[in-house]
């Protein structure tokens, strides 16, 4: 038996007061969720949105994410695997719920069973209809279709008999086709012709389906990057991740430029503040040295954290200034040069100060930009890779059953 430790079995119980007031936190603006669904479900109308919220929301937490965006107007939630969506099914979350990636040892009978939508692209068939039979209950399927991403999805060759095949089953009984989908590969990047290409595929695939029958709830192709750049993708339903999270997925676009408010703030505290004379070498293989004496500030993240470890160079906020992280990334920490403070003698200490690592960026703080761009990676990777070990903290809950107004 392998043991996989739930992420909750590693999450450490905060050691000062609940709050901000916590020693590291991703602070989660659930109000920030809100909004940007809103504005993509705007933007997408009269298509509905389907909140993406896959890898555990993209770091943010699947279920109050999940629970935020419904209560915005999210009409669908995505995830990758089914044991997400048996997730979020256990959290009492009944919205009609898609997975999309699986093995053949994922479990398709539980997803029958809990209601889960099964994406489908040739293999999976007749796993979900020996799973059907087993649950005697209809599977609902989305058959996805691959018009360039040369990733999952049935071939264009393959196409008419996962068709035909699905539609045998559906006229037995066994499951019922509710989807047709196919994802795009580059609409990040709108000036380039592959998605007119993809486009055009999706269009003759829906036309071969409907032909033999299929009359789909969901036609769905547009992922946060085509829903705000191509309304011609939107089809019945766009699938949005990254902009639910307040995120830009194009190159040279703020967020606020696209009217959404990044959800997300890692902070932490200053844990230690000390003066150093020049050429003092700075963490692991010291290939960072003070030009001057000077003043460091060090920051308890790492890359046990999810900071990568090549990001040297990424911003922290202390003070309302960003600094540079310099020198070697560790495990549990890294370090800041605030230059001569003279702490030793009286000078202004930033011990126990606020730390940003990133948030909404407003005032000139720093974003998960700054960091993927230090990175050499995306924001998407960014948020994500922040681990279990950085507790969440939500702002802005709202009216959760049960509870008070948090306002
Ligand atoms: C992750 C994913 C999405 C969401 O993509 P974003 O760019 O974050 O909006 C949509 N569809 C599929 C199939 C995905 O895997």
């Amino acid at each position: 038996m392998t043991y996989q430790a739930a992420a909750g079995d590693v999450r450490p119980v905060p050691d000062s007061a609940s709050g901000p007031a916590n020693e590291r936190s991703a602070v989660i603006d659930l109000d920030a969720i809100r909004h940007n669904v809103r504005h993509v479900a705007a933007v997408a109308s009269p298509a509905k949105v389907m909140a993406v919220v896959k890898a555990d929301a993209y770091g943010h937490g699947a279920v109050p994410v999940a629970r935020a965006a419904l209560e915005a107007g999210a009409r669908w939630l995505g995830v990758a695997h089914i044991s997400e969506a048996l997730a979020l099914r256990a959290a009492g979350i009944e919205a009609p719920l898609l997975a999309w990636l699986h093995t053949p040892e994922s479990n398709f009978s539980a997803a029958v069973a809990a209601g889960i939508d099964i994406g489908c692209s040739g293999w999976e068939l007749d796993k979900i209809v020996l799973a059907a039979r087993e649950q005697e209950r209809p599977a609902r399927v989305h058959l996805k279709v691959d018009t360039g991403l040369g990733r999952n999805g049935a071939t264009l060759e393959a196409w008419d008999s996962l068709v035909g095949e699905a539609m045998e089953y559906q006229d037995e009984g066994l499951l019922r086709v509710v989807g047709i989908f196919s994802h795009l590969a580059v609409a990040d990047e709108p000036h380039r012709p592959e998605t007119d290409e993809q486009l055009k595929a999706f269009r003759e695939v829906l036309a071969i389906a409907e032909d033999a029958g299929v009359d789909p709830e969901v036609r769905h192709l547009a992922n946060t990057p085509a829903t705000l750049s191509r309304p011609d993708t939107h089809f019945d339903l766009v699938r949005v991740g990254l902009g639910i999270y307040g995120l830009s997925p194009f190159e040279g676009q703020t967020p606020a430029e696209l009217g959404l408010r990044p959800a997300m703030t890692v902070r932490t505290k200053v844990s230690h503040c000390k003066d150093v004379p020049a050429g003092q070498g700075v963490s692991y293989g010291l290939n960072y040295h003070t030009a001057g004496a000077s003043t460091l500030g060090l920051i308890p993240m790492g890359y046990a954290d999810g900071v990568p470890r090549v990001a040297t160079g990424g911003p922290v906020r202390v003070e309302g200034r960003n600094y540079p992280v310099v020198g070697r990334i560790a495990m549990d920490q890294m370090v800041i040069d605030l230059g001569p403070r003279g702490v030793a003698s009286g000078g202004a200490s930033v011990l126990g100060a606020e730390a940003v690592l990133f948030g909404d960026g407003a005032d000139g703080g720093p974003t998960a930009d700054d960091w993927a761009r230090a990175a050499g990676t995306i924001n998407y990777e960014i948020v994500t890779r922040i681990s279990p070990r950085v507790p969440r903290h939500y702002i802005n809950e709202g009216q959760a059953e049960g509870q008070g107004g948090a306002g």
